[in-house]
């Protein structure tokens, strides 16, 4: 294992950390949990950065407001997240199964399935993420109001966060949610990646569909690449 430092220059300051990556060949999604590590740092500096200027960080354990939103997951995070699911006792998996099926069901019935699969941008794209939210549907992932999978959760959940009241956080088209500066967009950076390295495929899937889809397509799970090639990779698609 080789051992990468960053140093990236925020409006915060520089931040510095180690990433890890393989010298040899590794599958693609292992690059996610060095993703996640970056996301993390820029984030705990972004809410450094607002905290010392009186504005603490709102977010709280329970609160999951947000985890009625639209998230997008690129394909690498979706492996991630089908290898968390599967950690999870079979009891667990299952009713991670059905709830991903009911809010497939409601968004067939309402006819969001149908937008949010034609990949939607700009105006129209956001009103399917408002109809989205207005339909209130918890992410199959969430359990009595936290995620199941927290540490595996994709970057779409780590780079949110708000310093206003969470009460505004469940109001629709809300004006009043300040949300935490986002220094470095490693989920951009990853939606990047994926549509190189998996061209033929959406590089953003919504996340109630994204388990499934990784079980659709097997064949993506030997795609390799060398290591310190896969995290070199994120950290100039991050520039
Ligand atoms: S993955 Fe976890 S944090 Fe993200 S929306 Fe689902 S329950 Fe919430």
């Amino acid at each position: 294992m080789t051992e990468l430092p960053v140093r990236i220059n925020t409006p915060a300051g520089p931040v510095e950390l180690m990433l890890e990556a393989e010298e040899g060949a590794v599958h693609v999604s292992t690059l996610v949990p060095q993703a996640h590590t970056l996301a993390d740092a820029m984030m705990k500096a972004s809410a450094d950065f607002v905290e010392q200027r009186g504005f603490p960080v709102s977010c709280r354990v329970g609160c999951a407001a947000c985890c009625r939103h639209l998230v997008a997951v690129t394909p690498l995070e979706a492996f991630i997240l089908a290898d968390a699911v599967s950690a999870l006792s079979t009891e667990e998996q299952e009713a991670v199964k059905t709830r991903a099926a009911a809010v497939i069901e409601r968004l067939e019935a309402t006819g969001l399935a149908q937008s949010i699969r034609a990949g939607l941008v700009g105006e129209q794209g956001k009103a399917v993420v408002k109809a989205y939210f207005a339909e209130q549907l918890a992410c199959p992932l969430l359990v009595d109001e936290v995620c199941s999978v927290y540490k595996a959760r994709p970057t779409g959940c780590r780079q949110l966060g708000v310093v206003s009241d969470p009460s505004h956080c469940a109001v629709p088209d809300s004006t009043q949610v300040q949300r935490l500066p986002v220094f470095v967009d490693v989920q951009r950076a990853l939606t990047r990646i994926s549509a190189s390295l998996f061209p033929e495929h959406p590089s953003q899937i919504p996340l109630p569909l994204a388990i499934a889809w990784t079980q659709e397509h097997p064949e993506l799970k030997t795609v390799g690449a060398r290591g310190v090639d896969l995290v070199k990779g994120l950290l100039q698609a991050t520039g």
